[in-house]
């Protein structure tokens, strides 16, 4: 697998292409996508384009079927190639279809957003949703992710600060991130490599996420209850800093952690730190998450900025610090 992260590289895919040499090419992506950066691929390459509605609805098995007929209607094959290209959204369903079809073709993702950049596009989870998020799924490791900086400028503001969500995670779990992020000026290739090689080198352990991965989870057991309690109208990355504030809070109290150096970076890139919603809800929404341990509250705490530990915590613990956020 071959990561490029360089600015104006989009223009460079062609060479990347002609390397796999493949029978066929599709190029997966949605309507936003291809008013603003499809054509700067079908310049450099012969591809068919797949266009799909933007939406997290329709990261689903109906799109991933018309994928599939598509597929066979352009006589694609296995030594085939689908280029995803997008937000998560379009990586996802990309690398499923990819994942799927006749067992396998090669995969190249170009992510678009920050948020994929640094983390939907690296780490080899395909999925679309199935009564709940992400329930279907595979693990396949893309050909190739080209990641070009350049395109995060035709990204509205509220979309980069969503990526921030997980970008301020890295930061916890690396100190290099934390001290880019603490001189940080502005998204550059660096920033997005580093962050790229803490979930690489996490991911390299732990393909499977039977142990190392789950540190990735860091914010995301307070993150995924305030997602839910808002009927996913809270973005993503703004719930993992709410759950980042909330595991920095918890570790003050069972580790001594200093939290200001969570608050002092969602502050920064104008993350949320407080929610609005019932912390008893919350709780139970934390039980019967799927990443849960059986009803158990486990947490990844912060020992200090590098270094984490994933333990229980007691429920006195959460629901003060829950009530402690609460607007
Ligand atoms: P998204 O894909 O919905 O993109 C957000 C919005 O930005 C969309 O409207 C999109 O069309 C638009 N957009 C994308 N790139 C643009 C650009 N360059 N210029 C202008 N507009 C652009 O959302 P996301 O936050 O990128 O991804 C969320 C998805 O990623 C979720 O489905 C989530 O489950 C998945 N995800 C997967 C993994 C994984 O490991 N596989 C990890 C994290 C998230
Ligand atoms: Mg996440």
């Amino acid at each position: 697998m071959e990561i490029i992260i360089k600015k104006g590289s989009i223009k460079k895919l062609k060479s990347i292409v002609d390397e796999l040499s493949p029978y066929k090419t599709a190029v997966i992506t949605n309507t936003t996508l291809e008013k603003l950066w499809l054509d700067k691929i079908l310049d450099q390459i012969n591809a068919v384009p797949i266009v799909i509605p933007d939406g997290e609805e329709f990261k689903s098995l109906e799109t991933a079927q018309q994928i599939w007929k598509k597929l066979i209607e352009i006589s694609f094959t296995r030594r085939s190639l689908i280029i995803g290209l997008g937000g998560g959204v379009m990586t996802d369903l990309a690398a499923f279809a990819a994942s799927t079809f006749m067992r396998g073709t090669y995969l190249g993702l170009i992510p678009t957003t920050l948020l994929a950049q640094v983390d939907a596009a690296i780490g080899g989870k395909t999925g679309v949703n199935f009564e709940g998020k992400n329930i279907i799924g595979t693990f396949y490791l893309p050909n190739f992710v080209l990641i070009d900086p350049e395109t995060l400028k035709t990204l509205p503001e509220v979309e980069i600060v969503n990526g921030f969500g997980e970008v301020v995670k890295y930061g916890i779990l690396d100190s290099r991130v934390y001290k880019k992020l603490k001189s940080f000026r502005k998204i550059d290739e660096e920033l997005i490599r580093e962050c790229v090689n803490v979930k690489l080198r996490i991911v390299e352990e732990d393909l499977r996420e039977s142990g190392k991965r789950r540190i990735l989870n860091l914010g995301h057991t307070a993150g995924h209850a305030v997602e839910k309690a808002s009927n996913y109208r809270v973005k993503h990355g703004f719930a993992v800093a709410i759950g980042l504030m909330a595991s920095a809070l918890i570790a003050e109290k069972v580790n001594g952690f200093d939290s200001g150096k969570v608050e002092e970076l969602l502050d920064k890139f104008s993350l949320p730190k407080r929610h609005s919603f019932e912390p008893k809800e919350l709780l139970e929404a934390m039980k019967i998450d799927k990443k849960a341990w059986y009803g158990r509250l486990v947490f990844i705490l912060p020992e200090e900025i590098g270094k984490v530990t994933i333990r229980e915590v007691e429920e006195k613990i959460v629901l003060a610090v829950l009530e402690a956020m609460k607007n």
